[in-house]
């Protein structure tokens, strides 16, 4: 099974929350104005976070 990276760029996070609020599986949250991943299992690989980061912050990717 492919496992699943998420990088956020703590230089790029505007702190605004989109991927926080709109994670289907609420793996990701807010730590001092950031966003981190809080529960990396709970990510369902739709890469909405990606998509949705007006900052262009967040990368989704897969590792074989
Ligand atoms: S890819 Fe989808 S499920 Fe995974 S952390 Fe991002 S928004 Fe959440």
């Amino acid at each position: 099974m492919a496992k699943l990276r998420i990088e956020i760029d703590n230089d790029l996070c505007n702190g605004d929350g989109l991927c926080v609020d709109n994670c289907p599986g609420k793996g990701l949250g807010l730590k001092e104005g950031k966003a981190v991943v809080v529960d990396g299992e709970r990510c369902g690989e739709c890469y909405y976070c990606e998509s949705i980061c007006p900052t262009g912050a967040i990368h989704v990717y897969k590792e074989e």
